[in-house]
């Protein structure tokens, strides 16, 4: 028996389980996929927006500006990255500029701190790309951009180390309650018992609720699609540059990432199903509409197109409350942007619905911190010491990034260890660079081989039924 499972290994089920697991209760956590981060936290801006943006009075205005605050210092705690590049809305017309004084003042009204209108000519002096139509901006010091998948990483890895069970592969297919107002969640792989239920299923969370509840509400996937430029671009964008809201979303941005990339998206279109295509029209309409706001970026340099799908509730808002039709069953539903910046003041209030409910105590050892080893970043002193006691440290995987074998090796004895080349990538970057992993992917499945005793055509790429080699040409390949 449980006390809480968490449906949903994203970045909002994973920061209700961060704050969850520092209490003493039993939880577990049941994943479709077969790592957590692996659905839409992976595949978006990568944005802790500020929070001038939402309409003040909406739960998206008040969880992004706290969301902000306690992802900056999670970061510091949790060892995920996270760099403050701050942001710019540029406006391409004067009735555009109207639209920048509006989301200032929405901004006041959000408790957004560091907030500056300005002129052409200041934008310029700071983002010198910017194109010659930008009539101003509204610049925003607390932005950040984030690695998502590392930060949702950190959160449920901690979740892991202070007692959280985590289920992967275990897609949940039914819900019912029980006489003594317990629930029973079925799942692909087996049975959970438990008493509340916190439904953070992404895309899926209408489904989910409806395995048990009332249709209460409706999520539509909208799509967007990106291109991640190589490093050769970085300095295109020195922050975060949006467009003017419009009712097509935030527009297209062109942003740093924390990896020293340039990413360039998205649109937005609604998609019937997980549609994750990238398509040759919708790619050509974000790199037009991307320069209006800067010219002169060098698209022979992408490494890679890539599309995630927002879970855009028909209520506008997030949805965080108890189900109106079954109680002891709490929503995180309509996750569009900006969760990924809400998601940990979401998290919090996630737990704190479960201690109204039950009073359990605080666990009186509770570890709070995560460091990780990011072998190019240490001093050659440092390098050399960690060399000297573990020689894996010394053999370079991926070469784009330089990635040590000893990273990655580390890594399968962490928490949640990876069981695909991305999930791999994931955790230490390995195959992030601009070969895209054309390099180290074949020595990185050959890690996972001898770590989790797999034959070759049982190696994934990523998500289940992602074999990279589909059967054996020779029966003696191995000696080949
Ligand atoms: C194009 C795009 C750009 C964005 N940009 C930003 C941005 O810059 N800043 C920002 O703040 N936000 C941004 N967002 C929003 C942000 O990415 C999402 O809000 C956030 O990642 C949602 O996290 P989640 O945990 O709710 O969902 P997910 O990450 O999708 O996690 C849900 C999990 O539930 C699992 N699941 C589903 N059904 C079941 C089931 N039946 N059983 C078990 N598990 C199940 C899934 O496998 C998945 O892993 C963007 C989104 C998109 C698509």
């Amino acid at each position: 028996m449980y006390d809480v499972i968490i449906i949903g290994g994203g970045i909002v089920g994973s920061a209700t389980a961060y704050y969850l697991s520092q209490y003493d209760l039993k939880l577990v956590m049941l994943e479709a996929f077969n790592d957590v981060a692996n659905g839409t936290t992976k595949a978006n801006s990568a944005v802790i927006h500020a929070g001038y943006d939402p309409k003040p009075g909406s739960l998206m205005a008040k969880y992004n500006v706290e969301g902000s605050r306690l992802t900056r210092e999670l970061a510091k705690k949790l060892d995920f990255p996270y760099v403050n590049d701050g942001s710019l809305v540029l406006a391409f017309s004067e009735a555009e500029v109207e639209t920048l004084k509006e989301l200032y003042q929405r901004g006041l009204a959000n408790g957004v701190e560091d907030m500056k209108l300005l002129n052409y000519e200041e934008t310029k002096a700071i983002e010198p790309a910017i194109s010659d139509n930008v009539h101003g901006a509204l610049y925003a010091g607390t932005s950040a951009v984030v690695s998502p998948w590392e930060y949702c990483l950190a959160l449920a890895e901690t979740a892991v180390r202070n007692g959280m069970e985590l289920k992967l592969n275990n897609e949940v297919t039914a819900i019912r309650k029980n006489e003594d107002e317990t629930f029973t969640v079925t799942t692909v792989k087996g049975e959970y018992q438990g008493r509340y239920i916190i439904n953070a299923a992404g895309i899926y969370a209408d489904k989910v609720h409806e395995m048990i509840g009332e249709k209460e509400f409706t999520i539509t996937p909208v799509r967007g699609q990106y291109f991640l430029l190589d490093k050769s671009q970085f300095t295109k964008a020195h922050h975060t540059l949006f467009q003017c809201p419009s009712e097509r979303g935030k527009g297209v941005a062109v942003t740093p990432t924390v990896h020293g990339n340039l990413l360039v998206g998205p649109d937005a279109t609604r998609v019937d199903d997980e549609d994750l295509n990238t398509t040759a029209d919708i790619l050509a309409y974000v790199k037009e509409t991307a320069a209006l706001s800067v010219q002169g970026i060098d698209y022979r340099e992408n490494i890679r197109n890539f599309s995630g799908l927002r879970a855009r509730s028909d209520r506008g808002d997030f949805i965080i409350e108890e189900s109106r039709s079954v109680p002891n069953f709490f929503n995180l539903a309509g996750m569009a942007s900006p969760a990924l910046s809400s998601a940990a003041a979401i998290g919090l209030t996630a737990k704190d619905w479960v201690l109204s409910k039950q009073a359990y105590p605080k666990k009186e050892h509770y570890v709070d911190s995560r460091r990780k080893i990011r072998f190019k970043k240490l001093t050659d002193e440092e390098k050399n010491e960690l060399i000297k006691k573990d020689p894996a440290y010394g053999r370079i995987i991926c070469r784009c990034e330089t990635i040590t074998e000893g990273e990655i090796r580390e890594t399968f004895r962490g928490p949640i260890p990876p069981q695909s080349i991305d999930a791999v990538k994931r955790r230490t970057n390995a195959g992030m660079g601009r070969c895209q992993g054309g390099f180290c992917g074949e020595r990185v499945a050959n890690i996972l081989k001898q770590e989790l005793g797999l034959d070759y055509t049982e190696i994934l790429q990523d998500r289940e039924g992602t074999v990279i080699l589909e059967k054996k040409a020779k029966e003696d390949y191995e000696n080949v």
